[in-house]
């Protein structure tokens, strides 16, 4: 008998052992983590088939060392998923699938293994108690959406389109308190894009489901917490996993339901590694398990709109606010300011000004968004034109008053802000633009008795920094509130009656064919913030572009009509979803290297029918901490034929890259999100 065996290495297939003294007639080997030699290291591996034959020459199989039997084994279905994984984002399976392991099944077990995994254990070892939280009374369109849920049978997929503040965590809850219930042994699964900023929801969860053991699983966690969480799911302890993309990959032997929670958010897709989408994972998931998976969102990506569209997801609608049942619509006005025709000062137009004054004189709070942070963007000297540039990247740095730096946002690059110009010696130096500490400046000028917070990266680098701001903002102990993306996600501010957005023009006019999508989601989420606990609230933005269709669509909060739109523009002009993408990027020494090697990989292999392959050309940040970038973008109307076409011509490039000097980092990405 031989085992199959998949290791974390960039390997075509899986590799072959004899079982040696392993009992043969066990038929539970498949799934089981074992270690392998692999030359003269000793592997993790994971048993992926047995077999009677091998193709390989008997005296080259080596023995299997050793079957960890203490941990069982991983179910098929996971071992499916990780395979289609690694197939469809071209890894190899092992690459994929040994580093979806908690740290402690990662190496071959040490001397320790044994107690380590009885300390893992005794962590979520007894069942919690406590007496549930009261569930609200559902609205009828809530409760449309949890019998839709409820009904589901098999796979099916409900996208679950409702704006924020409308209910749709109380579907999701009750959708997994209905399978929870149906079965003693049911797990669910529930994805969010970042569990640091939304601890809200891991104590609304808490209460809700007392009795039920709920881990969480993210890259927050230290090794041991990863472990104990990992196993409480692998052993069927844990019935819910909260987690971020990485837990698409947790084992979970029952589980009868997947919630992926804002849908569309860019951080579902993995940065780097074999940068997979957790969303779209988690959709074949559910699709390989046999199980409902409710996708929600206020702004749903398009590629998820088109299939509901198209029927192959069910809409499931939740069209007003929760609050809202009966009463007045507490949704916030929207109001375009004109930056043309207003004055400015400091950053701020005049009626975002005035609108600031009056709300702290209401005693309620304001937010003010602005994506950037930092003082300011860019240091020039107005004598000769020098701009303050990051010399690793194509970027410019940007100017941190806190503590007199320059720094670069791309690859942490820093040094002291230059007393004078380096080019021409020119003291009278200035910054220009605003960041996030600029417009805190402003405010605390404007509203000298208000109390003002920032939060943004740099203000919460200690850890428990954020949380900290955010209770303040909670606590009624702030007027108002000024920061980046980090305050559009997840909170619920019962006090926020205004909400401005600065420089929202860039992403108006940015050259990706994603960037209105993101700005339309954005927009819709910080105006999200406002107005929840029923006060009459409005969102100011701040533009030059007053008229643009995307405005005015925020505006009637009419995503549909957005949606409808950007689809036709995508079809007419042959863009996803209408056609399947994947991104070869080069990172070399010259941009001319880079260029030359996408230039030799284009060549390496025909297109097939069907296929398109674009010309290399230099990535919008061409250099990013010393190293030039290129890319070279393929095109394809069908999914299929694009991964089998890839999977040839990258072994092809893979070649080309061992033999290309000086060397050439590659990188495929399918499915890319930026081009
Ligand atoms: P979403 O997830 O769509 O942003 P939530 O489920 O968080 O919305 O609901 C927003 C707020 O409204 C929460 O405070 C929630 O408790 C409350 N809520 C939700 N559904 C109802 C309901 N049917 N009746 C009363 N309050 C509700
Ligand atoms: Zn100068
Ligand atoms: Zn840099």
């Amino acid at each position: 008998m031989f085992a199959r065996v998949i290791v974390d290495a960039p390997l075509p297939q899986p590799l072959d052992y004899r079982l040696g003294d392993v009992d043969e007639a066990r038929a539970d080997l498949v799934g089981r983590v074992c270690v392998v030699p692999l030359g003269r290291r000793k592997l993790t591996g994971l048993i992926v088939a047995t077999s009677d034959a091998s193709a390989l020459d008997d005296s080259a199989v080596r023995n299997v060392e050793r079957v960890i039997d203490e941990v069982p084994p991983l179910p098929s279905a996971w071992l499916a998923l990780t395979r289609f994984a690694a197939d469809y984002y071209q890894h190899a399976w092992g690459e994929l699938a040994i580093p979806a392991l908690p740290p402690l099944l990662r190496a071959p077990p040490g001397p320790r293994f044994a107690a380590s995994l009885k300390r893992q254990r005794a962590a979520y070892s007894e069942a919690p108690a406590g007496d549930p939280a009261t569930a609200v009374e559902l609205s009828a369109d809530q409760r449309a959406a949890c019998t839709a849920i409820d009904g589901a049978r098999g796979f099916a997929p409900l996208l679950l389109f409702g704006v924020t503040g409308s209910g749709k965590t109380e579907v999701y809850f009750e959708a997994m308190a209905q399978r929870l219930a149906a079965d003693a042994a049911a797990q669910v699964l529930l994805l969010v894009p970042e569990i640091n900023l939304t601890p809200q929801l891991q104590a609304r969860l808490q209460r809700r489901f007392p009795g039920d053991r709920l881990v969480t699983l993210h890259s927050g966690l230290a090794a041991g917490e990863r472990n104990a969480a990992w196993l409480a799911a692998h052993e069927g302890r844990a019935r819910i996993v909260l987690g971020t993309r990485l837990a698409v990959f947790a084992s979970l032997p029952r589980l009868a339901l997947i919630v992926v929670d804002e849908e569309h958010d860019p951080s579902f897709k993995a940065g780097d590694g074999a940068r997979y989408s957790a969303r779209d994972l988690a959709v074949k998931r559910a699709q390989e398990e046999a199980v409902p998976i409710v996708l929600g969102s206020a702004t749903p990506s398009l590629e998820s709109w088109a299939r509901a569209s198209d029927a192959r997801y069910r809409l499931l609608e939740l069209p007003a606010r929760a609050a809202d049942a009966g009463a007045q619509p507490s949704w916030p006005q929207l109001r375009t300011i004109d930056l043309r025709q207003h004055a400015v000062q400091q950053g701020l137009a005049e009626p975002v000004r005035q609108a600031l004054v009056e709300t702290l004189a209401r005693g309620e709070q304001s937010l003010v968004f602005i994506n950037r942070r930092g003082y300011a963007p860019v240091v020039s000297c107005e004598a000769c034109g020098w701009l303050s540039g990051c010399p690793q990247c194509a970027v410019y740095a940007a100017f941190h008053k806190t503590d007199g730096t320059l720094r670069c946002h791309h690859c942490g690059w820093q040094a002291r802000v230059p007393r004078a110009c380096p080019e021409c010696g020119n003291t009278d130096l200035h910054a220009v633009g605003h960041g996030t500490q600029r417009i805190e400046e402003a405010l605390r000028a404007l509203l000298p008795q208000a109390r003002v917070a920032r939060i943004d990266r740099d203000s919460t680098r200690r850890k428990a920094a954020a949380q900290t701001a955010f209770d303040a903002v909670h606590a009624g102990e702030v007027d108002v509130l000024v920061g980046t993306q980090m305050v559009a996600k997840g909170h619920d501010f019962r006090r926020m009656s205004l909400v401005v957005v600065l420089n929202c023009d860039a992403q108006l006019v940015a050259p990706d064919f994603r960037a209105p999508e993101r700005l339309f989601a954005t927009l819709l989420q910080v105006a999200g913030r406002a107005g929840r606990a029923g006060l009459a609230s409005q969102v100011l933005v701040q533009t030059r572009y007053p008229e643009h269709p995307l405005l005015a669509a925020v505006a009637r909060h009419d995503f549909a009509a957005f949606a409808r739109q950007q689809l036709a523009e995508r079809k007419s002009a042959g863009l996803p979803p209408f056609v399947h993408h994947a991104l070869l990027t080069a990172e070399a020494r010259t941009l001319a290297a880079a260029l030359e090697f996408l230039g030799c990989a284009r060549a390496c292999l025909a297109a097939a029918p069907g296929l398109h392959l674009y010309d290399a050309v230099p990535m919008p940040l061409v250099k990013l901490a010393g190293v030039h970038r290129a890319q070279l973008l393929v095109e394809s109307v069908q999914r299929a034929r694009l991964q089998a076409w890839l999977r040839d011509w990258l072994a092809a490039v893979r070649a080309l890259a061992q033999d290309t000097r000086p060397r050439v980092r590659w990188q495929i990405e399918v499915d890319p999100q930026q081009i």
